[in-house]
């Protein structure tokens, strides 16, 4: 299968620029003090372009930008603005191989997933809130005789927004697409891990939109996200990221009492009942091709099924071809379109990974599969590879309760639906679970009663626009996607009228 050339080198299907500055006001802008940091590629460990390194500086400048134009496009038409996002849609779409080849480059994930999900989903999603944003409707209420109660949506102004390196277009697209549906001007921060896709995307699509409307800024969490997240001149701060990083975004928000979109860490349980071994059919197949979604994007989702719970009774029967499945994954060099599993995004999650690697074998966990990191040759042998592990233990140990963020599946027994509910449960999460099983009720009940945002039954991780996706407990706050995230975007204005 086609290996797509790097960027770069000849053949290349896209070409990365050596050096990325940030977006402001429609316009490539150096960083006010110069500094630029060095961005590496996780399927070789090399540098291929350098990044603009911003501080409160060029926050301020993006802001500048952004206060200038958001009056008006928040006054812009609907259907104007509706029509802007389809633009995008298609421009995107129109590019997808060199956007999904740069993403892949720039955080490691296999091409195949992103020429097939992650451009296609980012594609959906502006095409999604230009609809949205065409059927969203005010309203009116009689009060008495003689009032009428209006209520209008209107934009909140500027908002800030800070994104993670694990999808890094479709987190900012998640984001951008109902912040500017809904008529505000944004700020955009990056993560520093995974810049250089979002900037190509940028190169692609920054003309469609008035200047100002949309203003990337690179940087590190403190020196750039901070001034952001922390500014009062911002209506809104929307962050995905860890459980404690969105804990310092929320007390600086508190200092403006400004709104927060907060999208954290997960631990997500999938839970196996017996009757999924009932028979050798397509419904097995499917809940074992689940099992193995705890190793897609290498991992590093934050709704990954990270700790499995099988019933009892089945298994020994169950693991085996668990673990089988899982064995036939296959590792490589993720610009090859048969490659299901490439580098993780950077070197320090590597090192995160394989720290958890050893706390589970210290605490006793027993290693069904994997355990240790890949080495690759050649160009690859530089890259950031780990083996999918799957551990055998119990809900009370550091695997099963901490967030990894990446290929590592805790595995545990239940005995009844009552001691699955309390394992699935017993965690500081709830963003992501799933549910296996043939019978309808069990698997509605179940999903009911877990405590996550989002409880995927018999199926796992699709992502529809339209289906509200967030977090329960210490997951987050506030949803994306659906309708309803168009209003997280907006205020709402009462006129209520005398006749
Ligand atoms: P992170 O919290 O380290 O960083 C996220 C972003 O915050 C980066 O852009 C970073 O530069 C910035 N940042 C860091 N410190 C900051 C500060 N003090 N002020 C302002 N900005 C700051 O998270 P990460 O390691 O990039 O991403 C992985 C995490 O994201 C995992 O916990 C994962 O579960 C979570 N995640 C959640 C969702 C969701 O929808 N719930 C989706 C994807 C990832």
């Amino acid at each position: 299968m086609p290996i797509f050339a790097n960027p770069g080198t000849d053949g290349a299907v896209m070409n990365f620029e050596q050096r990325y500055d940030n977006w402001i006001g429609g316009q490539w802008t150096p960083p006010v003090k110069g500094q630029y940091f060095e961005n590496p590629s996780p399927i070789t460990g090399k540098t291929f372009c350098e990044v603009a390194r911003s501080t409160a500086e060029d926050i301020d400048l993006a802001l500048d930008a952004a206060h200038k134009a958001a009056p008006a496009w928040g006054k812009t038409a609907v259907a104007e603005r509706s029509l802007i996002l389809l633009k995008i849609a298609d421009r995107i779409e129109e590019n997808l191989t060199q956007i999904a080849v740069a993403e892949s480059w720039d955080n490691g994930k296999a091409v195949r997933e992103t020429l097939a999900a992650d451009i296609p989903l980012a594609v959906d999603h502006f095409r999604y809130f230009a609809g949205a944003l065409r059927a969203q409707e005010g309203s009116l209420s009689q009060v008495d005789e003689d009032t009428v109660a209006y209520h209008f949506h209107e934009p909140l102004g500027v908002v800030g927004q800070i994104i993670p390196w694990n999808f890094p277009i479709l987190m900012a697209v998640w984001k951008l697409a109902p912040a500017l549906a809904a008529g505000n001007a944004v700020v955009l921060k990056p993560a520093e891990q995974t810049p250089a896709s979002i900037l190509y995307l940028i190169s692609l699509i920054g003309d469609l939109l008035p200047d100002g409307v949309l203003n990337i800024v690179n940087g590190f969490g403190v020196e750039a996200g901070k001034p952001l997240a922390s500014s009062n001149r911002i209506r809104k701060i929307a962050f995905t990221g860890e459980t404690t990083t969105g804990r310092l975004i929320m007390q600086y928000a508190s200092e403006n009492i400004i709104p927060v979109t907060l999208e954290l860490g997960g631990k997500s349980p999938n839970i196996f009942f017996a009757d999924v071994m009932a028979s050798d059919d397509g419904f097995r197949d499917r809940a074992l091709e689940g099992f193995t979604m705890f190793a897609l994007n290498q991992g590093e989702v934050c709704t990954c099924p990270s700790r499995a719970l099988i019933q009892e009774s089945i298994y020994d029967e169950f693991i085996d071809l668990a673990v089988k499945r899982t064995e036939a994954i296959k590792q490589g060099n993720p610009l090859d379109t048969d490659t299901m599993m490439g580098a993780q995004a950077s070197n320090d999650q590597f090192e995160k990974i394989t720290s958890y690697l050893s706390i589970g074998q210290e605490e006793g966990a027993k290693v069904l599969t994997g355990g240790e990191p890949l080495t690759l040759e050649g160009e690859l042998a530089g890259g950031y590879y780990i083996k999918p592990t799957i551990f055998a233990g119990h809900n009370k140990m550091r695997i099963f309760q901490e967030e990894i963020f990446g290929p590592v599946l805790s595995v545990a027994t239940f005995s009844d639906y009552a001691d699955a509910m309390s394992i699935a449960n017993d965690t500081l999460y709830g963003l992501g679970a799933g549910v296996w099983s043939r019978d309808g009720a069990t698997a509605y009940r179940a999903g009911r009663e877990i405590q996550a945002g989002r409880v995927w039954t018999n199926t796992y991780h699709d992502y529809p626009a339209h289906a509200a996706f967030g977090g329960y407990k210490a997951s987050g706050i506030g949803r994306e996607n659906h309708l309803m995230m168009l209003e997280h975007y907006q205020q709402t204005k009462n006129l209520l009228v005398g006749y």
